[in-house]
């Protein structure tokens, strides 16, 4: 993650600023930083925290009336056995799902069946979602509003040609997507 964009987030400005939680699905390298937590720990003690371990002991937490729900997932591809979450984040009237690294399937859309009725006005998924066959059948089941594809690699970082294979991807795909591009390039 660029420098200017880790000091926006510790020091909670622009887009940061009514940060209240951070909440991470699962523990691999491209999603956490256990230093840069701590460092954002130290400036900001009262924003609450969820990671994999602090769930087992968290349940769904309220933050500033949206319920943030944890859904057990197993994590696509080879790492079946880290722990992982997905969030289902449920507001007043309707609901976002961030599936993370996490494969979803019938069984996810039945999880968060259980915690909520609401539309889901929008689900967050990453490229891999768009070639897992089980993806389909849990966005038929779900209906959202609209899917966004994010943990795309900065420009620079894009050594595997990313972005490219998921516009191709998108183009083979009935899955209506919309890619969302890295918060510093937003932020510029
Ligand atoms: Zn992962």
């Amino acid at each position: 993650m660029p420098f200017h964009l880790q000091k926006a987030i510790t020091d909670r400005r622009g887009i940061f600023s009514n940060l209240s939680v951070l909440a991470f699905t699962h523990f691999h390298p491209d999603h956490f930083d256990g230093y840069l937590l701590d460092v954002f720990k130290e400036k900001n003690p009262n924003v609450s925290i969820i990671t994999p371990s602090t769930l087992q002991r968290v349940k769904d937490i309220d933050c500033n009336g949206i319920d943030i729900c944890p859904i057990t997932t197993t994590h696509i591809g080879k790492c079946k056995s880290i722990f992982h979450n997905s969030f289902l984040l449920n507001g007043a009237y309707d609901s976002y799902f961030v599936a993370g690294d996490g494969l979803i399937d019938e069984h996810t859309a039945e999880s968060i069946a259980k915690k909520s009725n609401k539309p889901i006005k929008a689900i967050f998924l990453n490229t891999f979602h768009l070639i897992n066959k089980d993806t389909t059948k849990f966005i038929s089941v779900i209906k959202p509003g609209s899917i966004f594809l994010v943990h795309m690699p900065f420009e620079v970082d894009d050594i595997y040609l990313l972005r490219k294979q998921t516009e191709s991807i998108l183009k083979r795909t009935r899955i209506k997507a919309e890619i969302l591009f890295p918060m510093s390039e937003i932020l510029t």
